[in-house]
């Protein structure tokens, strides 16, 4: 039996650990980070950190993986750098999965930044120059922060601006929140229902990680046509290395590698 680690924590994730578990000569074990209290996952799954690259090496080493699949989310880039290090320290191949990010499209009123911090920035700069988004007359006021709540503090010290925070759990106790309203809900998303909340809390502007893939995709085609701007997180720097964009890619890939 080859045994395979997929690090999970996604939707895409559930169900490459799905089609893994239907592959004759595969043992999947998936682990989830623990960090939502009711995770979507697939059976037989692991929960919680390693303890850095040193804990993933012995975790491997011990529980004899053969191949790492890192199905873990674009933006959650400690654990892809972690797992990068330690498969090679460990001597076996890893593949990194990533579903593509968003690209532009006609009607896009988008600004990219590198992280929230920046994002924040942008809302800031808008207050006093009404001009920093294409089209932009009036001060931006009321901000659908889609960026779930472990960063949601970078915004914390906008006072003039509301923010509509949409997430999965609360906010630690101890995190700064943002003036506005927590609205709690776990993806996928609906266009109709995206339109709905952009028109019913009046939104003039959208805080968007580019995650990519459909799942949370319906507010951006919702910003397109109702003509709001958008704050596009990039994505952070990943690990080289053979990389994949979709669940047939990896299944391929494995099979590749085991027959
Ligand atoms: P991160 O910054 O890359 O990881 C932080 C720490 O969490 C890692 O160092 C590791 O702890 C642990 N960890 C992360 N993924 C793990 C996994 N699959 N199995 C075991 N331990 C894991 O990740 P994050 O941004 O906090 O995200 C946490 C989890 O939520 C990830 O699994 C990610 O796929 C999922 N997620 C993240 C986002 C996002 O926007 N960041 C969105 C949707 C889902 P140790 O160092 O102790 O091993």
């Amino acid at each position: 039996m080859i045994r395979v680690l997929i690090l999970g924590g996604t939707g895409d994730a559930i169900e490459i650990t799905n089609k893994i578990n239907q592959i004759p000569e595969i043992q999947a074990i998936a682990s989830w980070a623990g960090r939502t209290k009711n995770p979507v996952m697939p059976p037989n799954v692991r929960i919680g950190g390693f303890g850095g690259v040193p804990g993933l090496v012995e975790y491997l080493r011990e529980q004899k993986i053969d191949i790492v699949i890192d199905g873990s989310h674009p933006f959650a880039d400690r654990i892809s750098w972690n797992a990068d290090t330690a498969a090679r320290e460990v001597g076996i191949p890893r593949l990194l999965f990533h579903r593509p990010g968003w690209e532009k499209e006609p009607g896009d009123n988008w600004i990219e930044v590198e992280n929230n911090r920046e994002a924040a920035v942008i809302l800031d700069k808008q207050r006093v120059s009404h001009q920093v988004f294409k089209n932009q007359i009036n001060p931006i006021k009321r901000v659908f922060l889609t960026i779930g709540r472990q960063e949601i503090g970078a915004f914390a010290h906008l006072e003039e601006i509301w923010f509509l925070m949409r997430m999965i759990d609360p906010p630690e106790v101890d995190s700064k929140i943002p003036r506005g309203e927590i609205l709690f809900n776990r993806g996928p998303f609906d266009l109709r229902d995206e339109r709905e909340i952009c028109t019913r809390y009046n939104i003039d502007a959208i805080v968007s990680k580019n995650s990519g893939g459909s799942a949370t995709y319906p507010k951006i085609i919702a910003a397109r046509e109702m003509g709001i701007p958008v704050v596009m997180v990039k994505r952070p720097p990943l690990p080289p290395g053979e990389q994949v964009t979709d669940v047939e890619g990896v299944i391929n890939w494995l099979i590749d590698k085991i027959r």
